[in-house]
This record gives structure tokens, sequence and C-alpha cells, in this order.
């Protein structure tokens, strides 16, 4: 149950966005995952070619050396990623990025989330910078903080006696993963939410965390498709709670019945792959391989012939045979890397609509050379910061997930 004191924490939870310029900016704060203002880009960033971009970026990083890291999320176009010193899905980036102290600035493209992870993650002398706020996540966005509180209460009562573990995806605000931290949980990834499943359910004399059910945020699908195809439980162990329906739209018994509870969120990229496509793709491509993301819905992961996490599918597809044919089932900028990096093989998108992450599609060269410059001026823009008690909180969650996994 939260506390009048813990709700008024959670009133505090806000991410801070330092724009320290003189008479360019006083001063945002919005919360964590939440809505963001991104001032417009000076008309020197836009009016220059992409060639001019690229050079300025070369030359600015140049100047930065070593006090300057890039991490770049395997969905970022081409024109950002090919600056990165790191890539890799959102945890690898912040292992990555905390690794490098001696850098004081992350520059971080991917979206608003990971940011924020970074930051947690980071040293406290590294500022974590997000090139453009506009690049949010759909699915964090899906978990709003007070609609958690709420459900919360209400499983309490409702589930009285029953200890309830809630486990978040790495893909959530920081108030989420502060939220799953103070209350016994941890955070996952698409790699290890097996394991971190498994966790929440184990006795605590086994060294688990002793719930009789969890609840998972805020992607039901990665949710579903691990308690289904890699813990043995059936459809109907799984019930989904929808946060704008009273009790998530379920009665009391099938409540306090089922041990797995989904939050109801999806990606708005994966969620757009259908079992139609792999049936459509494997007429076209007699022998191919379907490799899909665990974000996409069950009845598409049960088509394929693997899934797994962004570096899984990359793994998948390097380690495959000269000439072998491959449907990959996730966000296309991966999938036209994949592609490109693998010219011994022919990669296609599973879905023939380009699938591509709207959010993180803002992050472009032209932002990425304004905080760059910026920077060079001793200007930090665009700085996320998580406050406390919510990166405290936060980080014992993503602690606990790095202590089981
Ligand atoms: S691909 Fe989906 S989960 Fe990933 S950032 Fe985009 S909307 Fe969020």
């Amino acid at each position: 149950m939260a506390t009048l004191e813990l709700q008024g924490e959670l009133q505090q939870a806000f991410t801070k966005v330092h724009q320290p310029r003189e008479g360019a900016w006083s001063g945002h704060i919005t919360m964590a995952g939440g809505a963001q203002l991104q001032v417009p880009l000076p008309p020197r960033y836009t009016e220059l070619t992409p060639e001019e971009t690229a050079l300025a970026i070369a030359r600015a990083k140049e100047r930065l050396g070593s006090r300057l890291v890039i991490s770049g999320h395997h969905y970022q176009r081409e024109e950002v990623i090919r600056w990165a010193d790191f890539r890799g899905d959102s945890f690898k980036l912040c292992k990555d990025a905390a690794a490098r102290p001696d850098a004081d600035y992350i520059v971080f493209c991917g979206v608003h989330f990971m940011a924020e992870s970074a930051d947690i993650l980071s040293a406290p002398h590294q500022k974590v910078i997000l090139p453009d706020l506009h690049a949010g996540c759909s699915m964090a966005d899906m978990a709003d903080i007070d609609q958690v509180e709420e459900a919360w209460d209400a499983l309490q009562e409702v589930c009285a006696g029953q200890r309830i573990i809630p486990i978040t995806y790495m893909n959530s605000a920081a108030n989420l993963k502060a939220f799953v931290g103070r209350n016994g949980g941890a955070v996952c990834t698409s790699s290890n939410a097996r394991k971190i499943m498994e966790w929440a359910l184990k006795p605590i004399d086994d060294g688990g965390a002793g719930g009789e059910k969890l609840l998972f945020f805020p992607d039901q699908h990665l949710g579903r498709n691990t308690a289904l195809l890699e813990m043995g439980f059936k459809p109907e162990d799984c019930v989904v709670w929808n946060p704008f329906e009273d009790l998530g739209g379920q009665d009391e018994a099938t409540l306090r019945r089922a041990p797995i509870l989904l939050w109801k969120g999806h990606c708005s990229v994966h969620g757009t792959f259908m079992p139609i496509h792999v049936d459509n793709i494997r007429k076209r491509y007699p022998g191919i391989k379907v490799v899909v993301h665990p974000e996409c819905i069950y009845e598409v992961v049960t088509k394929a012939d693997a899934y797994g996490s962004t570096e899984k599918i990359k793994h998948i597809i390097e380690a495959g045979q000269p000439g072998e044919v491959f449907a990959v089932g996730t966000e296309i900028n991966l999938v036209s890397r994949l592609a490109q990096e693998n010219p011994d093989k022919t990669v296609v998108c599973l879905n023939p609509n380009v699938c591509v992450c709207s959010t993180m599609y803002r992050v472009d060269g032209p932002h990425l050379l304004w905080v760059l410059e910026n920077l060079l001026e001793a200007h930090v823009v665009n700085q996320i910061v998580v406050p406390e008690p919510i990166a405290s909180q936060a980080k014992l969650a993503l602690q606990r997930m790095l202590d089981i996994a």
C-alpha cells in the first residue's frame, strides 16, 4: 500500500532537464518518461547538408576526445549510429558507458528511459545527454506511475494475504523502476526475463522473492511469452490488468487465482507483426528462418523459428550459414543494418511495411551535432538527471536484476 509519504515522493519523481545557455532556456522539469520539451535547433543545424553535418560531428568528437562517449541503440538510424563508441541494447549500453569512467559526457543516442538508466548507473561526475528530448518510448509511457500505484493498492486489497512481486521490463520510466525497487521487485531485460520471473515466484528459502504471484510491467507480450514458452504456465494463468478499467477489467476471484498479472502495455513497433506476415514470408521464401523479438505477440512468436533480444537476433544471423535467408521481426533500422553487415545472407523484414520506431528516429545528425558543439563550449544541453530518492530506489531494482541474472 502506498503511504502518503511515498506518494509525496512520487510527486517529486521528476527528471530535471538542464539547458543552461543564458537566455535560451530557463530550466525544464518533466515527469520521468513522460512528456518532454525540446527547443527547436538553431537554423544553422537544419541548413547543413548531411555531409557537412557528418564532418562537423567528426571534428567535435575528435576535440572532445576521451571526455565523450557516444552510446547508440541498435534501432538508431545510420547517420547517428556510425558515431557510436558502443552499440547495443539498452542494458548493454548502460553497462558499456559505466565502464568508461574517464568520460565526463555520455551522449545517449536512444530514448528517454535508456538515458535515465544510464544516469542511474553512471558515476556521479558523468553527465548523460539525450540529443532530442522528444525521443520517448510509447511502451514506457503506457505504465503511468499514478495508475501503477492505484493498481497496486487495489491488488493488495483484493489479494490480501498473497505476496505480489512487481517486475518491470528495462523499457520503463525511472519512477516505475523505483516503485518496483521499493516494493521488493526487480528489473528484467528481454534476455533475462525468465530468470527474474522465476526468482519472483521462488520461495525465500531457495533464494527467491517468495511471491505467490507477480505483476509484470509494462509489456504484456514479453511477460506472456516468457511465462508460456519458458516457464510452463498455461494461458489461463496469465491475466491482463487494464489500467483504464475497474479492477483492471478482471473479477476478484480471477485476480486471486492467477499467478501472472500482466500490465496492458505493448510496443507499437513490435505489435505490428502479425501471424499472416509469417505465413506470407514462408510462402515467398521456402526454407526461410523467421526470427522475432519477444515484444511481438504470442501468436507471432510461436510461429517463428527463434525469438530473442536484439543482441540474440544479431547473433543468430551472424552465426547463420552463407546463403541462408532470414526474416526478422524487429525495428527496421536494425534489420537493414543486419542485411548490410551480413552480405553472404539474405535478411528481410518480416513485415513488408516499414516498422520504424518513430521516437528513436527523432535523434538525428543535426541534434547530435548540436549537443556536441554545446559541449565544446562547456554548455551541457539536454542533460537527463534522475533525482533522489527515485535514483536509489530504481538502482535497487536494477541491482537485484544484476544479482539474480
Ligand atoms: S521499439 Fe518499442 S519499446 Fe523500443 S523504444 Fe520504440 S516504442 Fe519503445
